[in-house]
């Protein structure tokens, strides 16, 4: 997420920096997702480990001396239990995803939470263009029975840990599944990874994972094969392939063509407004009851109204030369935009995932896409 040049060409009221809070901002000044920022505050080298923000105030370190800044910081996860919590609920979705069939038949992992990112090569910084792994996972097995070992990086976001976890679970699933005399090329069995994880994100409404995912070079593109492989052959065939399959590579070719459902990237400085976010349901859940889905706090379906019950409220949408605007809790959101509000007397992120001339689409701390309506 890079820092680009805004020059203003009038005072705007009452912008002010997000880093140090001077307000108004004249003359040149720069633009972030979270909003705008002095030239001082630019000039800044910590940066945020998850939005590259740079940090003055208000952020937390993680023991291996990353920063999360303000905007992130209640949304990251750096308690273990937690962490055990979201991995928990994840593998649940995995299994409803799957129908079930990716129950392990080895004792449940061992998860835990790591500070340092040692298994990276890049250090601890968060370069940008390269993807590190958020996790790591490994099974023994002794005979035929196995034990299995997860562990996750502290300091990511949540949506992307309940990712990187079905990602994580998916290598258990295969290390029990994949017959030893079978060769599946590393790049393919880490594209697999990323579809359950990607079905997974799906199911959640996490269009921002989605994309990320589907970019994430770390796959070399075989995430796409095994995306065209699913909506060809089913998904229970993709996993069936891993199991009773010929070949080192799925049998279709994918290209980034066909991942219609993914939002594009826009060239702004603004988060791209991702694509329709009502969290999908998968056909073939005749079999499994569906189990909580992994966040608890908001209703799966949006309700018509302009209030939630947690005490947010739409009071207008505007249109503007730049699109429309709403205003939610007295704070004003174009599609994309990622700012603070009030909710309750308690602050918290929401996302404007999509704004319409009469509703709007968001999250709250990265949770479950929620819509409100204006009422007639
Ligand atoms: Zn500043
Ligand atoms: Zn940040
Ligand atoms: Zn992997």
């Amino acid at each position: 997420m890079l820092l680009s040049i805004c020059l203003s060409v009038s005072v705007q009221a009452a912008l002010n920096c997000i880093v140090c809070d001077k307000t108004p901002l004249v003359g040149r000044y720069w633009k972030h997702p979270h909003g705008e920022l002095c030239p001082d505050c630019y000039r800044i080298d910590t940066r945020c480990d998850v939005c590259q923000l740079p940090i003055k105030k208000d952020f937390i370190k993680t023991k291996d001396g990353r920063y999360i800044c303000k905007f992130e910081k209640d949304d990251v996860v750096i308690d273990e239990e937690l962490a055990k919590v979201i991995f928990k609920s994840a593998v649940s979705s995995v299994l409803y995803v799957s129908s079930q069939q990716m129950r392990l038949r080895g004792p449940y992992p061992d998860v835990r939470m790591f500070d340092i990112d040692y298994w990276n090569d890049n250090g601890s910084a968060r370069m940008p263009g390269k993807m590190r792994r958020g996790g790591f996972s490994q099974t023994r097995s002794i005979g035929n029975r196995y034990t299995h070992n997860v562990i996750l990086l502290s300091g990511l976001p949540k949506d992307e840990l309940i990712s990187v976890s079905a990602h994580e679970y998916t290598h258990l699933w295969i290390n029990e599944n994949r017959p030893e005399s079978r060769n599946i090329e590393t790049d393919t069995l880490e594209g697999i990874c990323e579809l359950v994880a990607y079905k997974v994100c799906e199911r959640a409404g996490f269009t921002n994972q989605l994309s990320r995912i589907v970019k994430n070079p770390y796959t070399k593109g075989r995430i796409l094969d095994a995306l065209e492989s699913s909506k060809r052959m089913g998904f229970a065939d993709v996993l069936n392939w891993v199991k009773r399959g010929n070949g080192e590579r799925l049998p279709y070719r994918g290209s980034a063509m066909t991942t219609r459902s993914v939002p594009r990237p826009t060239p702004t400085t603004r988060p791209s407004p991702p694509g329709p976010s009502r969290p999908n349901r998968p056909v073939n859940s005749a079999r499994s009851t569906p189990p909580p889905a992994p966040n608890r706090a908001t209703p799966a379906r949006p309700t018509p109204t302009n209030s939630t019950d947690s005490g947010i409220r739409l009071t207008s949408i505007a249109r503007t030369s730049r699109g429309f605007r709403a205003e939610i809790n007295g704070v004003q959101f174009y599609q994309g935009d990622l700012k603070r509000i009030s909710i309750q007397g308690r602050l918290a992120n929401l996302q404007c995932i999509e704004v319409t001339g009469r509703s709007v689409m968001f999250s709250i701390n990265r949770e479950r896409p929620l819509k409100l309506e204006l009422s007639r």
